[in-house]
C-alpha cells in the first residue's frame, strides 16, 4: 500500500503570541516542525511527505524540510488562509498513485510509528480514521453567570475523545473531500469535514505524548519532556583531528592537488603522486579516529604506494574512519604556496575532497596563501588541515 503525509505547518500559531510561529520554535536542537516531519518520514509505512508552510516560509521550510524527511520529502508548498485551505494545497500535490493520505499536524513532534501505523490500517478498511486520546478526567458541563461558575451535570467520559492527528483517508475520499475543503464552510479539521459528508470517520487509539503544542505551557511541558529523555535520544559526539604535510616542488612532476589535476605547472616531488593536500586531510582524519597517521598505513618504503593516487589512499584511510562509527562533520584547509593560485582551484577541490569523505562542498573549506616574508618556503606547498568528525 501506498501512503504519503501532508504535513500541515501553514498556520502562523498565534496562540503562542511571538513574533516566530509555533513550528519554528525549537525543542532539543531542532524546530517543533523538523521533529514533527521527521517522526512521519520515521515511519516504514510512509513513501512520501508533502509540508504545507506560510508562503514568506518556503525557503527555510525547504532546508529543514530536507534535512528532516531526507528521501522521502515530495515537495514543500505554500499554504492558504484557513487550515482546510493549506491541507488542501498540499493534498493537491500528492501523487495520484497514493492509496491512502495522512494529515498530520506539524505542530505535534511527538507522534509515534504506532499510531501512524493504526490511522493507515483504519484509513485504508474504512476510508477514513484518526487518532484521538482517550479522556480520563471526568468531565462537567458548566454554566457560568460572568463572574461566577457551576455544574450543570457530568458527561460521561466513555462518549469522549480527544482528536489527534494523523487524520487517514483513503484515495477515494480524498477525492470527495479536496474539492470540498476549498469551497465549504470553516471546519476545525479535516475528519469534521468527511463526517458533514457523511463518512464514518473511525476513531483508532492515540497515544498521550501526542500533543499539539499550542501554549507556553505545552512548549515547556515538550521541552521537559525531551530533556528527560535525553539518555535515549541520538547524543553526537565530537572529534577534532589536525594534519600537515609539505612537499617541494619538482620538474616533469605531474601537479595533482586534492585530488585535482593542475596543468602546466611543475607537480610535487613524492613517493605517491605528491598530493600533499590529501596526505593533510588523510592525517587529519584518521588521527581525529585515533587511527594512526598515512605514514603508517601507506608507507613511502613499500613499493605498492610508489606514484600512488592519494585520493585513492585518503578513500581507503576514510573507509577505515566511517568503519569505527564517525562522518565529517566538517573540514577546514590552508594552502601555502606561491603558484598554482589556489583561489581559483577551491571549488574543484572541494567538491574532489567532499565526494571521498561522504560529504559535501559546504562542509570543505579550502583557502590558499602565499608564503610572503617565510623564506626558503618558495619553491614547496604546504598545507594544513582540521577536521571535526561526528557520530550519532
Ligand atoms: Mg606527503
Amino acid at each position: 500500500m501506498i501512503v504519503d503525509v501532508v504535513v500541515a505547518a501553514g498556520g502562523q500559531g498565534r496562540r503562542l503570541g511571538g513574533p516566530v510561529a509555533k513550528q519554528w520554535l525549537t525543542i532539543g536542537d531542532r524546530t517543533i516542525f523538523e521533529c514533527s516531519v521527521a517522526a512521519c518520514a520515521a515511519s516504514p509505512l510512509v513513501r512520501g511527505i508533502v509540508v504545507v508552510v506560510p508562503d514568506q516560509d518556503l525557503a527555510a521550510a525547504r532546508t529543514l524540510a530536507a534535512r528532516a524527511a531526507a528521501d522521502k520529502l515530495i515537495e514543500v508548498v505554500p499554504g492558504g488562509a484557513r487550515r482546510q485551505d493549506s491541507v488542501a494545497a498540499g493534498l493537491a500535490v500528492v501523487p495520484a498513485d497514493a492509496q491512502v493520505v495522512l494529515v498530520h499536524d506539524a505542530a505535534r513532534p511527538f507522534v509515534t510509528t504506532e499510531v501512524i501505523a493504526r490511522v493507515i490500517e483504519a484509513a485504508s478498511s474504512a476510508g477514513a480514521a484518526i487518532a484521538a486520546a482517550s479522556v480520563h478526567d471526568t468531565v462537567k458541563r458548566i454554566g457560568c453567570d460572568g463572574a461566577q461558575c457551576w455544574i450543570e451535570g457530568t458527561i460521561p467520559r466513555e462518549q469522549l475523545a480527544l482528536a489527534q492527528t494523523p487524520q487517514g483517508f483513503r484515495r477515494d475520499v480524498i477525492d470527495v473531500l479536496l474539492p470540498a475543503m476549498t469551497s465549504g464552510a470553516d471546519v476545525t479539521d479535516e475528519a469534521a469535514l468527511a463526517e458533514q459528508l457523511g463518512y464514518r470517520v473511525h476513531v483508532v487509539e492515540g497515544h498521550a505524548d501526542n500533543v499539539k503544542i499550542t501554549t507556553e505551557e505545552d512548549l515547556a511541558r515538550a521541552r521537559r519532556t525531551l530533556a528527560g529523555e535525553a539518555p535515549v535520544a541520538p547524543v553526537v559526539a565530537t572529534r577534532i583531528g589536525i594534519g600537515y604535510d609539505s612537499h617541494r616542488f619538482a620538474a616533469g612532476r605531474r601537479l595533482v592537488v586534492g585530488g585535482v589535476h593542475v596543468p602546466d605547472v611543475n607537480g610535487l616531488a613524492g613517493h605517491s603522486d605528491g598530493d600533499a593536500v590529501c596526505h593533510a586531510v588523510t592525517d587529519a582524519v584518521l588521527g581525529a579516529a585515533g587511527l594512526g597517521d598515512v605514514g603508517g598505513l601507506f608507507p613511502d618504503t613499500d613499493p605498492a604506494w610508489k606514484d600512488a593516487d592519494s585520493l585513492g589512499l585518503l578513500r581507503d584511510g576514510f573507509a577505515r574512519v566511517t568503519a569505527a562509527g564517525w562522518r565529517l562533520g566538517n573540514l577546514d584547509l590552508v594552502v601555502i604556496c606561491h603558484r598554482p593560485k589556489i583561489g581559483r582551484l577551491a571549488d574543484a577541490i572541494r567538491a574532489s575532497l567532499a565526494e571521498v569523505l561522504a560529504s559535501t562542498p559546504d562542509r570543505v573549506s579550502v583557502k590558499g596563501k602565499t608564503p610572503e616574508g617565510t623564506p626558503g618556503l618558495d619553491d614547496a606547498m604546504i598545507v594544513h588541515a582540521v577536521a571535526l568528525l561526528e557520530r550519532g
